[in-house]
C-alpha cells in the first residue's frame, strides 16, 4: 500500500477532511494537550486585546496532525478575527500572495500551511508585509517597470510546519511567536477520544479508549481515524459500543502491532538493520522502503526517535538498541557478547 494512501501517512482524503472538521475544537477549552503553548497563547492574546493590537506573527511547528491547522483557528476565533487560510505550495507567485494580502482586513489572520515550501522570491514579498505592513508591486514588466507600494492592513501571520529546520534564519526571525508542538501522552489523547465518541455519538469503554490512545502515535489526527473506523467495527461486529475488543480487532485491521508499529515503522527498521544497523542515509532507507523522503522525515522518523527506536547521527540513521530487543534482530553490532570471543 502506498504510505500517501496509509491512514498514518499524514494526507487527508476527502471523506476524512469532513470528519476533522466535524471534531476540530474552536476553543481552547476543548482543545486537551499542549498546556504550556495554550497558557502562552492565552497571555500573548489577552495582551493583545487589551492593547487593541493585531496578534503578534506566529510560527507553530511540529509533526502532522498534531493540531496547528486547529489552534490558529482557535487563535483567530479568540481574537474575534477571520481566519484566511492557504498554504506555501498555493503561493507560487508574489501576485498569488499580493492578492491574499490586499484583500485582508485589519486583524485578519493569515494561515500558511507548510510554510517551508514558500519559495525564495514569495517568501522575501512576505518579509516587508510582516514588517512594514507595505508590498511593492510591480506593475510593467521589462524596461517600464514600476513597483507601487500598497499599505496593507495590520494582520497577523501564522504559519504551520512540519520542517521548521527549512525555514531560513531571517525568516523564522519574523516570527514573535515560535511554539513548537509534541507528540500527546495517551491521557490526552484519551481525552480527545472521550470528545470525539461524544461528538460521534458513539458510546466508548474507558479501557478501550486508553488502548486506541496508547496506539496513536502520540498524534490527535491518527486518534481520531481510529475512532471512526472503531465506531464502524462496533456498528457491524459488535453492539455499536467501542468496547476493548473492538478497539483490538480495529487496531488489527489497521496493521498496528503490539508494539503499537505500523508495517512501515518495520520497514523502515528493517531496512536499517539490512545496512548493518546504520548509520544509513535517508535516500536508501526510502528507495529501500519504496517511500518518499520527505514522508519518511516528516512522519515516521519523528515518531521513531521519540520511541526510542531510530536515533539521527550526522552519517545517517542508526538503530538504537531497544529497536534490537523490539524486533528481534539479535544483537546490535558491537555490543558487549556479539563479538566472537577468539
Ligand atoms: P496539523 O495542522 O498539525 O496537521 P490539525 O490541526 O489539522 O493538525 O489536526 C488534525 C485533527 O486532529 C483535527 O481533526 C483536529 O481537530 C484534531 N486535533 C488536533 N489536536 C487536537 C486537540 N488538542 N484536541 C482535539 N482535537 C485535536
Amino acid at each position: 500500500m502506498s504510505a500517501d494512501k496509509s491512514p498514518f501517512s499524514g494526507t487527508v482524503n476527502s471523506s476524512e477532511k469532513v470528519v476533522e472538521n466535524i471534531l476540530r475544537p474552536k476553543q481552547f477549552a476543548d482543545f486537551p494537550g499542549q498546556d504550556r503553548i495554550k497558557e502562552n497563547l492565552h497571555i500573548y492574546i489577552e495582551a493583545a486585546r487589551r492593547r487593541h493590537e493585531p496578534l503578534d506573527h506566529m510560527l507553530l511547528s511540529g509533526p502532522p496532525g498534531l493540531g496547528k491547522t486547529t489552534l490558529a483557528g482557535i487563535v483567530a476565533n479568540a481574537m474575534g478575527a477571520t481566519l484566511r487560510a492557504t498554504s506555501g505550495p498555493a503561493l507560487e507567485r508574489p501576485a498569488d500572495l499580493a492578492g491574499i494580502l490586499t484583500n485582508l482586513k485589519e486583524g485578519d489572520i493569515l494561515f500558511i500551511d507548510e510554510i517551508h515550501r514558500l519559495g525564495t522570491v514569495v517568501e522575501e514579498y512576505l518579509y516587508a508585509a510582516m514588517e512594514d505592513w507595505a508590498i511593492d508591486i510591480v506593475m510593467e514588466a521589462g524596461v517600464y517597470a514600476q513597483s507601487v507600494r500598497l499599505t496593507l492592513p495590520r494582520f497577523t501571520l501564522v504559519g504551520a510546519t512540519t520542517r521548521e529546520g527549512l525555514l531560513t534564519a531571517p525568516f523564522r526571525a519574523r516570527f514573535g511567536i515560535v511554539e513548537r508542538l509534541d507528540y500527546y501522552p495517551p491521557e490526552d489523547l484519551a481525552r480527545i477520544l472521550a470528545r470525539s465518541a461524544i461528538i460521534l455519538n458513539v458510546p466508548m469503554d474507558g479501557k478501550a479508549a486508553l488502548a486506541l490512545a496508547q496506539n496513536s502515535r502520540g498524534t490527535p489526527r491518527v486518534a481520531n481515524r481510529f475512532i471512526a473506523r472503531a465506531r464502524d467495527v462496533a456498528q457491524v461486529l459488535g453492539n455499536g459500543t467501542i468496547t476493548p475488543e473492538v478497539a483490538a480487532k480495529t487496531l488489527s485491521m489497521l496493521g498496528v502491532d503490539d508494539n503499537g508499529l505500523i508495517e512501515m515503522d518495520r520497514r523502515i527498521l528493517v531496512a536499517i538493520n539490512d545496512h548493518g544497523g546504520g548509520p544509513v542515509g535517508v535516500k536508501t532507507i526510502a528507495v529501500t522502503v519504496g517511500e518518499s523522503e520527505d514522508t519518511i522525515e516528516n512522519v515516521y522518523e519523528p515518531y521513531l526517535i521519540q520511541r526510542g527506536l531510530l536515533q539521527k547521527t550526522p552519517q545517517g540513521r542508526k538503530l538504537s538498541p531497544r529497536a534490537y530487543d523490539l524486533m528481534g534482530f539479535g544483537p546490535e553490532p558491537g555490543a558487549v557478547g556479539s563479538r566472537p570471543l577468539f
